[in-house]
């Protein structure tokens, strides 16, 4: 297999350079082994033909038909000319549709043979037709049943003539040249797991004979991705626990102690103190500690992170305090004097705005020891901030910030501070266990007493005026309200100018009531001044867009409006909705939608007024759309790419892959026994492109 990895694919037959460098550009296929490794996305049963009568529908999968064409003809000029043929099955007819190549294919094909086509119909004004369908004829087609397999491609390898077939070929003159691959797993895994071998694995996942052999290759192929990837992070995990050290925190202290029993604003919630517990038996122990702390919206994240920045402060260390916006800084920098400036603690703000006297102010008391908790954004990692003694940095709502960022901060000190990173976003099981499977990971599970569940409900438009009436009577009874709009990259403009329009209808409906309005591409000092507006109750409605999303806390909001709600992600719309229901009184979240929307759409707004689990939410989030989008971040936490694996519906083989590293692990923690030759090597394969990120996260 390794041979594959160096063989160029102009070399394969047909292809040529200059169609190499199409399928490079297109699909980062360059080797022989990439083409192996670009699998069918799914697969046609050879022997069913579909007849044209029964298409139907506006999204047709790809089928075959058999029949005859009628005619050729050749319409339109210059770029729009096209080849069209007339073909018929005896049940119906439809147009075969070619834009290029038109002479050569008028040539090859002749009326009254019989072939077999394979395509995706589409319906144009009542008529089906195909686009550059596959052709074969009953003859050269191979004589075994099984399945085709359907390539994904890219429109301009279309264009030029890449097809199924071509994938299909290539691979079968690559097998018949190299029928046979080095094993990539040790055979005691293969044994455990009943798993196909990689041979016939690869044989089988191109052309598969039937739906059993189909599973059992794809299973072993998903296997060995996840597979590798847990050997990845748990070597990396049991490595860096036993060689990094860390600072040990062994006191609690006047600090700690004093806020506790005289400042703590209200009694802990049991999930916090337990949390606190994990924390600090984390930090007494001498390892450096890795902790991620998952908590939904409002479960009281911050009350934690400055108790354990107060252990840290105990034990004659700095803490710092990383936000993704400067608003959210700004608002943890003011709770959190509040909450320590009795106690002599000294805490500033540092970010993209500070004043440059400010600054250099800062830059002295962190090297002097003076400074004891520094908040800010990411200006907080730049390289000339440097800290005397830093035990101990929060990152909150880390999925804004990039694997790099993170990196940057372990270079801070000499031992490397530990590191708590904070999450209201609901991470997956699966998704955690690969990308953050060498954290630690603590829950708040319990949110503080008192919160009623946020009501949540579907509006279309015509209903808006009694949505209005429903805000007229919150805003009547002294409560605060958002209401948000997207702002979504390709559509700037037209959103910007619906969010404008928006806001005049808002302050014409509601004259009674102060208005303010935030928007992404405001000044960060306008933007502040504007949220501060509406913070210290000056403002009775907020106008805004996303930038709202993260982390803002006002108790006194009781309504959420989201406008075109369709346009967000489950996520985002938990996110949003979580800025109300902060406070005692009864809080609604209105979702507005236009009445037309699609199904999945619709499914999705649905789930939101059906729960408020954030853990449900995120799980339905990764099914519907993947778990690629979810969070971008984290998916270049990965080392590797996966081909095959899913990380949202492939759950139960992460964990076997899991549990199949961790006790291969357990017994050759070094993969130093003969047998395990073939897993370092193949790791140190895998993970050749990848920096060493494994030290951060
Ligand atoms: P998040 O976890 O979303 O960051 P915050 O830390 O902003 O949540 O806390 C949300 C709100 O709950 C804040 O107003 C905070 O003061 C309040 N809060 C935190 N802990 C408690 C508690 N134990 N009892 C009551 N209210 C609490
Ligand atoms: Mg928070």
């Amino acid at each position: 297999m390794d041979s594959l990895r160096r063989m160029d694919i102009k070399f394969l037959r047909g292809m040529g350079p200059k169609r190499a460098e199409l399928l490079e550009k297109n699909l980062g296929i360059r080797t022989y082994h990439d083409l192996l490794f670009h699998f069918p996305t799914h697969y046609v049963d050879r022997r069913s033909i579909y007849r044209i009568r029964d298409f139907a529908g506006d999204d047709m999968p790809s089928v075959q038909v058999k029949g005859k064409f009628v005619s050729f003809n050749v319409i339109g000029e210059g770029a729009k000319m096209r080849l069209v043929g007339l073909f018929s099955d005896g049940s119906g007819v439809m147009e075969v549709v070619w834009f290029q190549r038109i002479k050569s294919l008028r040539s090859a094909y002749v009326t009254g043979t019989e072939y077999i086509l394979f395509g995706k119909p589409s319906c144009f004004n009542g008529r089906w037709s195909m686009v550059h369908p596959e052709i074969d004829t009953p003859q050269s087609l191979p004589p075994q049943g099984g399945f085709r397999g359907v390539y994904p491609l890219t429109e301009q390898l279309r264009n030029r003539g890449f097809s199924s077939r071509t994938f299909s070929a290539a691979v079968h003159d690559i097998l018949s040249c190299h029928p046979h691959f080095a094993e990539t797993l040790p055979p005691e895994v293969i044994a455990r797991h009943s798993l196909m071998g990689i041979t016939e694995a690869i044989c089988a996942i191109h052309h598969p004979n039937d739906n059993e052999q189909l599973r059992r290759a794809r299973l072993r192929l998903k296997f060995e991705e996840l597979f590798y990837l847990q050997l990845n992070i748990q070597r990396y995990a049991r490595r860096r626990s036993s060689t990094t050290q860390g600072f040990r925190f062994p006191r609690i202290g006047h600090f700690f102690n004093t806020f506790y029993s005289q400042f703590l604003p209200f009694p802990l919630t049991g999930a916090q103190k337990r949390v606190i517990k994990e924390i600090r038996a984390d930090m007494a122990t001498g390892r450096q500690m890795n902790r991620l702390l998952q908590g939904d919206v409002g479960s009281g994240k911050t009350l934690v992170a400055l108790l354990c920045m107060l252990i840290a402060l105990d034990n004659d260390t700095q803490a710092c305090l990383m936000a993704p916006t400067e608003i959210l800084a700004t608002q943890h920098f003011e709770t959190i004097t509040k909450m320590v400036a009795p106690m002599g603690i000294n805490v500033k703000l540092l970010t993209g705005s500070t004043r440059k006297k400010a600054r250099e102010e800062i830059h002295a008391q962190l090297m002097d020891g003076s400074l004891h908790i520094l908040i800010g954004t990411h200006a907080v990692i730049e390289d000339n901030v440097r800290f005397r003694n830093l035990g101990f940095i929060v990152i909150d709502e880390q999925h804004r910030f990039g694997v790099a960022q993170r990196a940057r901060l372990w270079t801070k000190n000499i031992i490397p501070p530990h590191v708590l990173v904070m999450t209201a976003t609901p991470i997956p099981r699966t998704l955690a266990m690969t990308v953050y499977g060498d954290l630690d990971v603590s829950v708040i599970d319990e949110l503080p007493p008192g919160r009623k569940p946020v009501q949540t409900l579907l509006r279309y438009d015509e209903d808006r005026f009694r949505t209005y009436q429903g805000i007229g009577k919150q805003l009547r009874l002294g409560r605060q309200v958002y209401i948000v709009y997207p702002l979504i990259k390709e559509n700037e403009k037209l959103d910007l100018k619906s969010l404008e329009e928006g806001y005049e209808t808002i302050c014409d409906t509601f004259r009674d009531y102060n208005v303010a309005f935030v928007h992404g591409q405001m000044k960060p000092a306008e933007k502040d001044y504007q949220m501060s507006l509406f913070a210290s109750h000056q403002a009775h409605i907020l106008v805004a867009t996303t930038v709202i999303e993260v982390g803002v806390n006002v108790p006194n909001a009781t309504t959420m409006l989201i406008e075109n709600a369709e346009r967000f992600g489950l996520s985002q719309l938990h996110q949003l909705r979580g800025r109300v229901g902060r406070g005692e009184g009864q809080s609604y979240c209105i979702l507005m939608t236009k009445r037309k929307i699609a199904g999945d759409t619709r499914k999705r707004l649905e789930l939101m007024t059906s729960t408020t689990d954030g853990f449900a939410i995120a799980e339905a989030d990764m099914q519907m759309r993947g778990p690629g989008d979810i969070e971008g971040t984290m998916q270049s936490g990965m080392p590797f790419d996966l081909h095959i694996a899913n990380l949202a519906t492939d759950g139960q083989i992460v964990q076997l892959a899991r549990d199949t590293a961790c006790d291969i692990l357990d017994a050759d923690p070094d993969l130093a026994h003969p047998a395990n030759a073939v897993l370092s090597r193949q790791l140190a394969l895998l993970t050749s492109r990848l920096h060493d990120w494994s030290r951060i996260s």
